[in-house]
């Protein structure tokens, strides 16, 4: 999963870090010595992967679909546990046994005003040998829509997103016992039928238009890399982010064999109404059958159709049924045991699961993750000792809604909670751009290895290159701010992939790492994610894959050997101190919003701009939000900024001593910085979703895998539940009293550590 989740960052202008190192290259959390000692291992590392076993790994990991409880999702499982024993690694598999549902009917046909009977099939291509694999196929689908049958009229709700409907509000139109029709894109797909249920819909339909991944982008599948009229993209409907990611009948557990298992009816993350997924081959006829206004201009695609909103005189049928089957996933877990400090874990994963063959997602992530851990079973061998534990996962059921990487967390939580200190995730890898994201403790680490990968293709590190084509890309204000900051700011994490699980419910501080950007695809989640689209459209020569091992293996092996672990907080408090303003903002700017359309009301603007012919209804009159005390996360910011550059100085002034600190104290150390992100979660979680114990990263509850940070607030406003906002500024506030206490006491054990 995991496309479509980034969000833009805004930056605001800050005084730069301050050098702290006397010598620039000396890593972070090492001493000269140690420091060159970890180059040398790191340069051996770097020159290891190579694209033809990445070409190799893929190939084999995406001969045959392999979705979860798929005859070939087992086999990939046992040969990837053969590939991690075969390089001398310490590796089992781990079966959780979950709830999977596929479809057992599926039916969508045009009753009125004509009849059409929409095909549903994703046809074999002559030239793309695996297309034609139809009997391991799933058939398209979106999994956790329930069973149902129903017949209605369509509305057409462009993304189906919440001020989508708010358009429809101002037309005049209701989708009330209608079946609604969506775009795919700019929201999570499951947020769809969630607001449409919620607007009083009982169906839905999703489809892939043109002008987001089709011919109006680049030339389709087999020629080109984009959707062709019969693609389809599968995909998971569960409403992870108001429950929980994971296996639906155990929520907060493990799903082992003798876990207390919710029945159906119970469980809280299935979708409200019937939903599927169709391609514009199948949406066209239905599309064009609408009558009623125009669709505004933002919402109309590039189909050769007037685009109409209905409701009606089309009138659709869908009916679904499916197989509610437990099944089986399968985790690789491997592991390499720490020297000195074999209870702090670094761990590091990617799912091998695909809804189909999956060449790019996951397997282009899969196949480099395997190719790091051949690497460092070389290295070892070589008499590299990592001083923390090392753990690889090949997560099985990713797709269905995170169900291996989840179940693994909650059957390992207390162990996690005690040992984890950092988890790197990727999800597939394509050509272009270093993308990071990640907890903020973790940015300076990161750009710090950016720094010192060289990017395939334009030879120059790809931090570099990120950092030039952020400049590129920035407003004239943002600019002054990325040529004076010491590092890049990384993106907070939403969800959508397997790091949520160990960032949002555990406080694991997490990495999500990845190239792209460079090409354009319109596969995603069909039978066209195949071997066949990768080498000919993507990444055809793996040196992006290289430079993924490259670069997550250096991460690991970095945060392995360090004497202290490099977390740092400046950046963290200036990002706390960030999301502070935009909250501030976010109110300021909604009642200003508010204000003003109130205004407008009083004036008659609506009056005056309303089509008489084309009668439109004016918007309501809203009370305007109240002003809200941030005062309680102004004081603890300034709190944290000063227990972070303390902390800073600290580590800096001990660098050159730190082999020298007692073992005793470095224990003691490492263990504070790993409760460092555990500190920013609550046992009781975020409002109405306890499971989510992150607060300041969360996934939205009407965005899906795109982040909300510091979400009880954001989304309060958001949502006008204001004096919930004001509670939870509270909570947030205790919180990071508490974190910044915690890296004052990490502060206090350097500064007494040494000479
Ligand atoms: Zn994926």
């Amino acid at each position: 999963m995991r496309r479509f989740a980034a969000v833009l960052l805004t930056l605001v202008l800050v005084l730069p870090s301050f050098v702290f190192a006397a010598d620039e290259s000396t890593l972070v959390g090492y001493s000269p010595r140690s420091s060159q000692t970890e180059r040398d291992w790191e340069s051996k590392f770097r020159a290891i992967p190579d694209p033809a076993n990445l070409r190799e790994n893929m190939r084999r990991l995406s001969a045959h679909p392999h979705h979860v409880g798929s005859a070939y999702d087992k086999d990939n499982a046992e040969w990837i546990l053969a590939r991690f024993k075969e390089w001398g690694l310490d590796a089992h598999i781990e079966t959780f046994n979950v709830l999977f549902p596929t479809p057992k009917v599926r039916v969508l046909e045009m009753v009125e005003p004509t009849k059409y009977t929409a095909k549903l099939e994703e046809p074999a291509v002559a030239m793309d040998p695996t297309s034609n694999e139809k009997s391991e196929q799933l058939p398209t689908y979106n999994a956790y829509s329930p069973d149902g049958d129903v017949m209605a009229p369509l509305v057409f709700v462009n993304y189906g997103l919440p001020e989508d409907y708010e358009k429809l509000d101002r037309l005049g139109i209701s989708v009330r016992g209608a079946i609604v029709i969506a775009k795919y894109y700019h929201s999570w797909r499951g947020v769809k039928p969630k607001v449409a249920a919620e607007h009083g819909a009982i169906g839905c339909l999703i489809y892939s238009e043109p002008q987001d991944d089709g011919y109006t982008r680049d030339v389709v599948f087999p020629q080109g890399p984009m959707r062709n009229a019969d693609g389809v993209q599968r995909g998971s409907v569960m409403d992870f982010a108001s429950a929980s990611p994971g296996d639906p009948l155990t929520p907060g557990v493990g799903a082992t064999p003798d876990a207390k298992r919710l029945s159906l009816k119970e469980s809280k993350s299935l979708s409200k109404i019937p939903v599927l997924p169709i391609s514009y081959g199948d949406a066209q006829p239905l599309l064009a059958a609408l009558k009623g206004p125009m669709a505004p201009d933002e919402w109309r695609g590039t189909l050769p159709i007037p685009y109409h909103v209905g409701p009606g005189p089309a009138k659709v049928h869908l009916k679904l049924e499916f197989n509610w089957d437990i099944k089986p996933v399968n985790d690789i877990i491997a592991k390499i045991p720490g020297s000195i400090a074999p209870d702090e874990w670094i761990i590091r994963g990617n799912h091998h699961d695909a809804w189909v063959n999956g060449a790019e997602d996951p397997v282009s992530g899969t196949s480099p993750l395997l190719e790091e851990a051949r690497a460092l079973s070389l290295l070892l061998k070589q008499g590299w000792k990592p001083r923390r534990t090392i753990i690889y996962a090949a997560w099985d059921g990713e797709e269905p809604m995170l169900l291996g990487s989840t179940e693994w967390v909650e059957a390992h939580a207390d162990e996690l909670r005690q040992h984890a200190a950092v988890y790197i995730n990727t999800d597939g890898n394509d050509r272009g751009l270093f993308e990071m994201a990640g907890s903020h403790s973790l940015e300076q680490f990161i750009n710090g290895v950016a720094r010192d990968i060289d990017d395939p293709e334009t030879k120059m590190t790809v931090w570099q290159r990120q950092h030039l084509s952020q400049i590129a890309n920035a407003k004239p204000d943002d600019r002054k701010e990325l040529r004076q900051r010491a590092d890049l700011r990384i993106d907070a994490l939403g969800s959508g992939t397997d790091f949520t699980g160990f960032l949002d419910h555990l406080g694991i501080a997490s990495l999500n790492l990845g190239y792209g950007g460079e090409d354009e695809q319109g596969i995603y989640h069909s039978v066209y994610d195949d071997f066949y689209w990768y080498t000919h459209f993507s990444d055809t020569d793996f040196v992006y894959g290289r430079a993924l091992s490259q670069t997550i293996g250096t991460s690991v092996m970095r945060l392995a050997d360090a004497d202290v672990l490099p977390y740092d907080f400046v950046d963290f408090a200036d990002t706390v101190q960030k999301y502070l303003k935009d909250l501030e903002k976010l109110l300021a700017d909604k009642q200003d919003e508010i204000r003003e359309r109130n205004q407008e009301l009083d004036e008659g603007v609506f009056k005056a701009t309303f089509d008489p012919r084309r009668p439109t209804v004016a918007p309501p009159r809203e009370e305007i939000p109240p002003h809200l005390n941030f005062a309680p996360m102004e004081n603890v910011v300034e709190m944290l900024t000063h227990s972070a550059k303390r902390y800073q100085k600290a580590l800096s002034q001990r660098q050159t001593g730190l082999s020298e600190i007692q073992a005793e104290t470095l224990r003691a150390l490492n263990a504070k910085l790993i409760e460092s992100e555990r500190k920013l979660t609550n046992e009781d979680g975020l409002p109405r979703r306890p499971w989510y114990k992150h607060l300041l990263y969360a996934p939205g509850v009407y965005s899906g895998y795109g982040v909300k940070t510091v979400p009880g607030v954001r989304e309060g406003i958001e949502e006008k539940r204001y004096s919930e906002a004001e509670q939870e500024i509270e909570r947030v506030a205790k919180a990071l009293e508490q974190e910044s206490a915690l890296i004052d006491s990490a502060a206090q054990l350097l500064e007494q550590a040494g000479p």
